[in-house]
């Protein structure tokens, strides 16, 4: 099963692609996260992504698609995956598409979630992250058993820095510009599935088991 997340920032893209890839055994591939690990350990792409990703701009493409198809092309994406943060750009797209018919392969579902902008700054504003494990809270809406610390390893929780709502609005608009046409793009090619990102987060994914199939 390979499942693409669409929707923006802060949507819930990576709450739901956790549950799905523990519930059908397949990995889940956050972009965002393999940036972020890449940061925190000082490497070159981490170095050349941060100064992007810190003023809410997307990381270039030609530093994106190699990874992500090499990632894909591993023994463990052999019965599937979830894309989480890719693509996000039409280009993305188109490389991910030839990288996948070389293969003989081909995308199952992309799973929209629709969240109005105007939920959006709200749920980036409480949004926390752990810095060790990659867990996500948010402080109404799932917040951890103690404040500040990770339920999962016990590290810290921060408020990640382009979760601030100046940067939260160019990102926004980013996704605008550059992420929301593939909406139409999976949707010629048969396999746009749109849910509602607004309900609760169970709710949210019992929507997409009813499209995935127990
Ligand atoms: P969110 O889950 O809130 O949408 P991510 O963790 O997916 O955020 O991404 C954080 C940042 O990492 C993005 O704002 C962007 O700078 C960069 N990034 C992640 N995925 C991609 C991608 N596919 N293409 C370009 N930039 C990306
Ligand atoms: P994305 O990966 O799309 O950027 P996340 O999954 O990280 O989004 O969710 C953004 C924030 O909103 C997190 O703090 C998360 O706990 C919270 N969240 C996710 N889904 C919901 C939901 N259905 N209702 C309320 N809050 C949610
Ligand atoms: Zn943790």
């Amino acid at each position: 099963m390979k499942i693409i997340m669409l929707g923006a920032p802060g949507a819930g893209k990576g709450t739901q692609a956790k549950k799905i890839a523990e519930k059908y055994s397949v990995p889940h591939i956050s972009t965002g996260d393999i940036f972020r690990a890449n940061i925190k350990n000082g490497t070159e792409l981490g170095t050349k992504a941060k100064a992007y990703m810190d003023q809410g701009l997307l990381v270039p493409d030609e530093l994106t698609c190699d990874l992500v198809v090499d990632r894909i092309q591993q023994k463990d994406c052999e019965n599937g995956y979830i894309l989480d943060g890719f693509p996000r750009t039409i280009p993305q797209a188109e490389a991910l598409d030839r990288a996948l018919k070389a293969m003989g392969e081909k995308i199952d579902y992309a799973i929209n979630v629709d969240v109005p902008d105007s939920s959006i700054v709200n749920r980036m504003s409480g949004r926390r992250a752990c810095t060790s494990c990659g867990a996500t809270y948010h402080i109404v809406y799932n917040a951890p058993r103690a404040e500040g610390v990770c339920d999962a390893c016990g590290e810290k929780l921060i408020l990640r820095e382009d979760d601030k709502p100046e940067t939260v609005q160019k990102r926004l608009s980013v996704y605008h510009e550059q992420t929301q046409p593939l909406i139409d793009y999976y949707e010629a090619a048969g396999v746009l599935k749109t849910v509602d990102g607004t309900a609760d987060m169970e709710d949210v994914f019992a929507a997409i088991v009813h499209i995935l199939g127990e």
